[in-house]
């Protein structure tokens, strides 16, 4: 993976076990042997990102309307009609960002995005351990976190314990065997945590395609557009497909950069399914 970022032009770095201890104030569990270091990575405050972008809209203008849930939408005119649970919206142009639940507002991309159950615990506040977000392979799903600047440590992943890995289960309630596999990764990988309180354990939507990349294009010749299927990962992609979706909107033609996303390329297939 080392080779692979740097040919594509990002920095990384492979560490022994000692150059990884040297980033974290914690002894290390026995199993870890070494690790990928992204010098240029960086982690955020994801719900601080979500309000700040919402304010900045509404500074610029832009009504929330939160609530009303979205059931179909069809041409009305040359425009579009939202029909939701509180009554029809009639506009000319919609974006449709519902990630998880793309297929539910347009089902004609139902068989392309798939539900799927992640969950994540938090910590009581620990001394700062590392400045870096983090990554293990414990299980074939993978566990990923970081420490917030109040010495919180935010830990997910574990789906592989999950039946079927909790493919398909909307449910947004954490789970016992998860939730212990979390704990007990946590351990493996900080032993010294091993009797941390947990302060809080939850469970979000993700949005599965088939290959894992988005999907973002327009609805037949309709002013309908929209992007999901993240995949677990929109922080990468979603600003990118965001702001190329405004400009589809306002210019009424898909932004070149959209085409690597569109949901005929072949990859997307019947058959081409991994949802792991
Ligand atoms: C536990 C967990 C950990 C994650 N960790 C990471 C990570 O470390 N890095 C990363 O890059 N990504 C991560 N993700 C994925 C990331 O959260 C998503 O990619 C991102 O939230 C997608 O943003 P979005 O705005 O497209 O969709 P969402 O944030 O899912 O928003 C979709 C919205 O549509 C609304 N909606 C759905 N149906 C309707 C309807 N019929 N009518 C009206 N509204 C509707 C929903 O209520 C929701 O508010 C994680 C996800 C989870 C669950």
């Amino acid at each position: 993976m080392v080779e692979q970022l740097r040919a594509d032009g990002f920095a990384a770095e492979l560490l022994d076990r000692n150059a990884t201890q040297e980033f974290v104030a914690a002894p290390l569990g026995p199993e870890v042997v070494g690790a990928k270091l992204n010098p240029t990575a960086a982690t955020l405050h994801s719900t601080r990102l979500v309000h700040g972008l919402l304010a900045a809209a509404l500074r610029r203008g832009a009504q929330l309307c939160a609530g009303p849930r979205v059931i179909s939408l069809a041409a009305h005119g040359s425009g579009v009609r939202i029909s939701t649970d509180r009554g029809p919206i009639d506009t000319p142009v919609v974006l449709v960002a519902a990630n998880a639940w793309l297929g539910d507002c347009l089902p004609a991309l139902q068989d392309l995005v798939t539900p799927v159950r992640g969950q994540a615990l938090c910590t009581a506040p620990v001394p700062p351990l590392l400045n870096h977000g983090f990554g293990v392979a414990f299980t074939p799903t993978g566990e990923y976190g970081q420490q917030r600047p109040d010495g919180r440590i935010i830990f997910g992943g574990c789906r592989a314990v999950a039946a079927e890995r909790d493919v398909g289960v909307r449910e947004l309630s954490p789970e016992t065997g998860v939730q212990t596999a979390l704990d007990s990764a946590l351990r493996r990988l900080f032993p010294s945590l091993a009797n941390i309180p947990i302060e809080r354990r939850w469970a979000g939507t993700m949005g599965f395609s088939p290959d894992y990349l988005p999907i973002a294009g327009q609805l037949a010749d309709l002013p309908i557009w929209y992007a999901g299927g993240f995949s677990g990962h929109g922080m990468p992609f979603a600003a990118p497909l965001a702001r190329a979706l405004a400009a589809a909107a306002l210019g009424d033609v898909a932004p070149p950069e959209m085409a690597h996303f569109r949901p005929d390329r072949p990859s997307l297939r019947r058959g081409s399914e991994r949802h792991v």
